[in-house]
Parts: C-alpha cells; structure tokens; sequence
C-alpha cells in the first residue's frame, strides 16, 4: 500500500484551502451578500405556525415535490427540471462529486466564488483558469471557445452576475459556448438583483435551457429571498442530468424548517420584489456616491454589491473601515486591490459612505 493512503484523506485535501470567512464582527456587515431586510413577521408567522403542527420525530417528503412544485412554478417549468439542497453550496458539492474524476478539467473566470475550485479539487478535478481582463473584468471568451472545441471534456463552471466583480457573463458568448457542445453549470446566485428587458432578474438565461441540454442553472434563496440563514438552493436544468446529480444530494437534506420558511417566502413574490427594488435603488445611489469620490474606482455592478478597486492597499482600508464600525470585504486573488461591499439598509449605507470619505481623505 503506498505511503499517501495511510491516512484517511487523499493527497489532493493538501491542496484544498478550508472556507475562510472573517472573524470580525461589526455594528454595519457588508461583508458576505446578505440581504439587510428580514421576513416580514406575518410570514416568520405562518412559518412557525407550520412547524408546530408537523411531525419533527418523522422524516419528511423524500422527494421535497412541495417546494420543487412551488420552485418550478416560480421558474416557470415543470417540476422534474428542479432539484433542491441545504443551500446552493451543497448542490455544488454535489454536482463536483458527480462530476469530477481524474482527467477532468473544471474551467473557471477567476475572480470568482472561491468555493468552485476547492470543491472541483476535492472531487478529483483539475482547475483551469481562464482569469477576466484586469482592466475591464470582460471573460476571455475566444481562448474558453477553443479550449472548449479541443477538450469536448472541459466543463465550465460561471458566475453571472459574478461573485466579486457584479459583472454579467456576455449571453452571446455563452450561446456560442454552449453551441460547441461544452457544458456549463452557470451560477445565478444574485440574478435577481440585475435588469434584462427592464425587469429584476431580466439577465437570466434561464430561456436557454430549452436550447441546451448541457447548461444547468444554479440559484438560492439566501440573497434576494433573505434566506441566508434557512439554506436552501436548487438547480434548474435537464431532468435526466439532474437525477444523475441528485443521487449525491443527501435525503433529506432540507430540512422541515427550510421547507416551511422556502415555502412563506415563494409564496409572496410582493416582498420580494419590493426588497429586491430597495436593494437596487440604494446600489445605484452607492455607486453615484462613490464615484464622486477620489480613492477608489467602482464599476458597474448587476448584483447586491460593489466592485471597488481603491487606490491604496485593500487590507489597510479594511481595517480603518472596521474600526469605524463598518465591515466589508477584501477580494482574494487580485492583482489589484479590491474591496466587495453589500447593499445594506440606508442608513448602513449611509454609515459606510461617511467612513469611505474619512478612510480615502
Ligand atoms: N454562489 C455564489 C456566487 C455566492 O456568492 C454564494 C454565497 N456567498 C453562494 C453561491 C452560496 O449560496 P448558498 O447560501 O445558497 O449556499
């Protein structure tokens, strides 16, 4: 037996960083993409008043089809073309696991959820980086499309709008992505918060997946459903692709609890819509500040958070931020400094803006 299986965890886990998330805590969090607002009452109601009349000592629906069915009535398709988890992260897990083997290249626009390429690792795969432009966060679409058409293996995981840089995917290049047969597993964590044909979550590419089997949708109710804390996920996509998936998605995994509080949220679209219109308004008027402002560059931003690229090193403002009460994020990976800031409630905006201008004076 070789030396390397001795221990219990394959020699790739040296390779794989554990999820680091800060350990501060401050009065104004802008730090990890949460939505500012919570339930409304009546629906944190409604929730509790459905757990207390369920069986905690039984296992639930096997198959969740409730939430599925409420899922894809959202979506707008048929509830095979759904599958759920414990939060979107633990789909990925799962889709990694089901994927991933030696040989197989995972193809990632860095910077990017950072999850992605530990996962990918985990599962056995190899990363690929294909990084965006440093200047105008644009992905290199024409060196993906040939990569795609030498390695018909390579499996392309994207973020749109991305995690850090809001940014969308050009839906052009990803058509001609998937034309070429590649597959792509498209994260649309924050679609919500972007605008297509004038309306929030107007950027999806959702209609695409009539066109192409190999495209599969990642989306969670932790951002614009405020459900951060509930941790419920879903994948949207071929059925067959999705069972194959799903047999490394633990039973049960959303809990009663998630399934009741999924279900109050999907079931009133007006507050959702009336978070998600706040939340947009507050980040064009961030950005409005903000780029009145010398010290840092912000860019266009189709998400529930800003892309900052200061001028002076991303850590100090970082700490002088905090020590103002106000915690935001330092974007890993870069080779220029750069900052993710949330969208948080006014008067937390408000807060950040006024500890911006003392930081940068
Ligand atoms: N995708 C992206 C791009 C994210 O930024 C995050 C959370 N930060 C997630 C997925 C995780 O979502 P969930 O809470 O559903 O696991």
């Amino acid at each position: 037996m070789s030396r390397a299986l001795r221990t219990p965890v394959r020699p790739e886990m040296a390779e794989v960083p554990a999820y680091v998330t800060s350990t501060k805590d401050a009065p104004v969090r802008l730090d990890r993409n949460e939505s500012p607002e919570e339930m409304p009452a009546r629906l944190r109601e409604q929730v509790l008043a459905r757990l207390a009349s369920s069986k905690w000592s039984r296992y639930p629906d096997p198959y969740a089809s409730e939430l599925k069915e409420a899922l894809a009535k959202r979506e707008g398709l048929p509830a095979e073309h759904v599958i759920v988890g414990d939060g979107s992260n633990s789909l990925f897990l799962s889709f990694f696991l089901a994927s991933g083997a030696p040989g197989r290249r995972i193809a990632l626009c860095p910077p990017t959820f950072g999850l992605y390429a530990s996962w990918a690792r985990a599962a056995g795969a190899a990363v690929e980086s294909f990084p965006l432009d440093e200047e105008d966060l644009s992905p290199s679409v024409e060196r993906m499309l040939s990569e795609a058409r030498r390695d018909p293996d390579l499996l392309f995981v994207l973020c749109s709008p991305n995690n850090p840089t809001g940014t969308l995917f050009p839906r052009d290049g990803l058509t001609r992505l998937l034309e070429t047969g590649a597959f792509v597993l498209m994260d649309e964590a924050y679609i919500e918060f972007s605008e297509g044909d004038g309306r929030p979550g107007g950027a999806s590419v959702k209609d695409l997946l009539r066109r192409f089997p190999n495209l599969l949708i990642s989306r969670t109710l932790s951002k614009a459903a405020a459900l951060a804390g509930v941790r419920v996920g879903y994948m949207l996509g071929d059925p067959t692709l999705l069972r194959e998936v799903e047999k490394v998605v633990p039973p049960f995994s959303v809990n009663l609890f998630a399934r009741a509080a999924a279900l109050a949220a999907l079931s009133d679209a007006k507050v959702t819509a009336a978070r998600i219109s706040t939340i947009l308004s507050e980040r064009d008027r961030m950005a409005r500040a903000l780029s009145a402002n010398p010290g840092g560059r912000i860019s266009e931003s189709h998400a529930n958070f800003l892309y900052l690229r200061p001028e002076r090193p991303a850590e100090a403002l970082l700490e002088a931020l905090w020590k103002r009460g106000v915690l935001v994020r330092k974007v890993a990976g870069t080779k220029a400094p750069a900052l993710r800031v949330t969208v948080g409630r006014p008067e937390e905006n408000d807060l950040f803006l006024t500890a911006w201008r003392e930081v940068i004076a």
